[in-house]
């Protein structure tokens, strides 16, 4: 990443540190702030990022759900500008390519104890120092004592305020010491930390003037925070503007992990069912659109030397040819009917249970049933190629986005989302990961019967009550996601568990997409997969799992796991209404997986519903 450190966004580019592009979408998107060793910076809006080194991602499916979100002005999503650092080359062209940044917060501390002063990064008061060989050293000093690079460091304040509605500021030092009374201009503040501890109620902001005495952080801090900060003044950093903001606003501590929170869209890559070297020139598109514009002898003479070129020569050069035109005259998005823009699982869904295929980027085979899970697994599916991309379309503060939403197109409202821009962006950053997998279908006659079961009858409406009890006290409406849900995601986690105690990696390496679905085009499958960031490789051996030999007693093991938790009898009887909490039977000794690996942050979750527990209720689905 580069930094215009100065304000001036366009100034003389200093670079900063680095940062993977599925960093820049994950961790440290537009309006984050990523914290380097001396000095935090915020990732400014798309408007500031130069576009020439940023690759276009052809996915129609998942354009068009951002699309969806975002409006029909999108017209593509790209890699974020990248280019690995080069030890051996300090001033080479990655030193220059990168995502802007710029100082925030904008308030700095000196460390020197002696000292403390507190003042605006650009109050003349401090400089910058770059470092070249380590651009990540980069910081800025205070020339209280001392010279040269033996200046005391300068770093980032280490609190700032945010509202739900996705604003950010620098905490307002001056109004907080005085208490929000009036001051003149001549007021010079300290932020000093007394004692070791480093707790909020040791550290004291102090004003030069006699009319204030030492204020402690712990006063700004919780729900006093509502009484002591000003209204919001709507900021966002990121793009350096304000806006109308009714909302009140609240001390976080930066850096803290409610401070940003991504509102992405993920979709599998799925061939092209028409044709595969359409799908596979869609994939290179990058690479091959300038060939678009050649004619075509020329582009016959070019195509041979690209570096694509091993993964199309099976197709030949004239069929590769036209694909390159078919691609180039159909509309990228215009491919996807509105309606399959909103449904990102129904098409995922078709190719996980049709026919098996194989391509680059999506390779699905069958493997037998094991025999004594007939009754209700009806088709395992191996999937050894699997790429997923996710798109960046906002971000919150303070409150994540509602679980779910990253697999969902469509208009929905999302009041608390910031945006990427400062007007309606025409692209949006995006990351792929490639994996391997394995699919599980369900018996649908087996779990729509397991459905209409008085005892699965009785539980949905707990747990049904337990979620609008949680979003009444949150003041958010999300939709229930349904028992057949709750079944499907609960077995997942056990066999997430299960698979990770087997393969010996961490659990939080495996993630999962649950298809559940009711009505007139039901589903009701998992699909449990690796996914690794930036690489080509995976953390290999999860398909496996799946293969008939092991897969059955698996599935067995996982099962009977799911009977006992080591919190019994406090978990199996959980009660869902009392606690607010959107999951029966579970807890982190026997069904939480990972932030990572969870798509819905481990609500809906009940082991009642797969077997009989500690509870001893009946309506488990393998145990009816
Ligand atoms: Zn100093
Ligand atoms: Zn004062
Ligand atoms: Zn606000
Ligand atoms: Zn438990
Ligand atoms: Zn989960």
């Amino acid at each position: 990443m580069t930094s215009a450190v100065h304000g001036s966004r366009s100034a003389s580019d200093l670079r900063v540190g680095e940062l993977r592009p599925s960093q820049l979408l994950h961790t440290y998107g537009v309006g984050a702030v990523a914290d380097l060793p001396n000095l935090s910076v915020m990732v400014l809006g798309l408007d500031e990022w130069e576009l020439e080194q940023a690759a276009i991602v052809p996915e129609e499916r998942l354009l068009a759900a951002v699309r969806s979100k975002l409006g029909p002005q999108v017209q593509n999503l790209r890699m974020p500008p990248y280019t690995p650092e080069d030890p051996n080359d300090f001033t080479g062209a990655w030193s220059r390519i990168g995502v802007p940044v710029a100082v925030f917060p904008g308030w700095l501390r000196c460390t020197d104890n002696r000292c403390n002063r507190l003042a605006p990064a650009d109050s003349g008061l401090f400089h910058l120092l770059p470092n070249s060989v380590a651009p990540d050293q980069t910081r800025y000093v205070h020339s209280c004592r001392d010279s040269g690079r033996r200046r005391p460091t300068a770093v980032p304040a280490r609190f700032v305020s945010a509202c739900p509605a996705g604003h950010v500021d620098d905490f307002p030092w001056m109004y907080f010491v005085h208490r929000g009374a009036p001051h003149g201009a001549d007021h010079t503040l300290k932020l000093v930390e007394r004692g070791t501890t480093g707790e909020a109620a040791n550290i004291f902001v102090e004003c030069s003037c006699d009319d204030v005495k030492a204020r402690s952080m712990a006063e700004a801090i919780g729900l006093r925070s509502e009484m002591v900060l000003p209204a919001c003044r709507g900021r966002h950093p990121h793009l350096g503007t304000f806006e109308l903001c009714t909302e009140q606003t609240k001390t976080m501590a930066l850096g803290a992990t409610n401070g940003w929170f991504a509102m992405q869209l993920r979709v599998f890559s799925l061939p092209h069912a028409e044709n595969p070297v359409d799908s596979a020139v869609a994939e290179h598109w990058s690479g091959l659109q300038v060939l678009a514009q050649l004619p075509r002898e020329s582009a016959r003479l070019v195509l041979p030397t690209q570096v694509m070129w091993p993964q199309l020569e099976r197709f030949g050069a004239d069929e590769v040819l036209d694909a390159i035109v078919r691609h180039r005259d159909g509309d990228q998005a215009g491919a996807v009917e509105e309606e399959d823009a909103l449904d990102i699982a129904g098409p995922e869904w078709l190719a996980f249970t049709g026919p098996p295929q194989s391509h680059p980027d999506f390779s699905v085979s069958s493997e037998p049933v094991p025999s004594s899970h007939r009754g209700w697994l009806d088709q395992v599916r191996l999937v050894k190629r699997l790429r997923e991309v996710s798109a960046l379309y906002g971000f919150s503060r303070l409150d994540a986005p509602e679980w779910g939403s990253a697999t969902r197109g469509g208009p929905v409202v999302e009041e608390n989302r910031a945006p990427l821009s400062s007007s309606a962006p025409s692209w949006v950053p995006c990351a792929e990961t490639r994996g391997e997998g394995i699919f599980l279908r369900f018996n649908e006659q087996r779990v729509a019967a397991w459905e209409q079961d008085p005892d699965v009858v009785r539980r949905a409406g707990t747990l049904k009550a337990a979620h609008q009890k949680w979003c009444a006290q949150r003041r958010t409406s999300a939709d229930w996601p349904g028992i057949r849900y709750v079944l499907l995601h609960t077995f997942a986690h056990v066999l997430i568990r299960e698979f990770a105690l087997e393969c010996g990696y961490g659990a939080s390496g495996i993630g999962e997409r649950i298809y559940a679905r009711s009505g007139d085009d039901p589903m009701a499958g998992i699909l449990l997969y690796t996914a690794a960031p930036d690489s080509e490789g995976t953390l290999g051996g999860l398909v496996t799992l799946g293969s008939q030999r092991r897969l059955g007693s698996l599935i067995d093991q996982a099962l009977e796991a799911a009977r006992l938790c080591g919190s019994d009898p406090l978990c199996a009887d959980h009660n869902p209404l009392a606690h607010g909490r959107l999951h029966g039977a579970a807890c982190h000794a026997c069904l939480f997986a990972a932030e990572t690996s969870c798509e819905r942050g481990n609500h809906f979750l009940d082991r009642e519903l797969l077997v009989e527990t500690f509870s001893g209720r009946p309506g488990g689905f393998f145990t009816t």
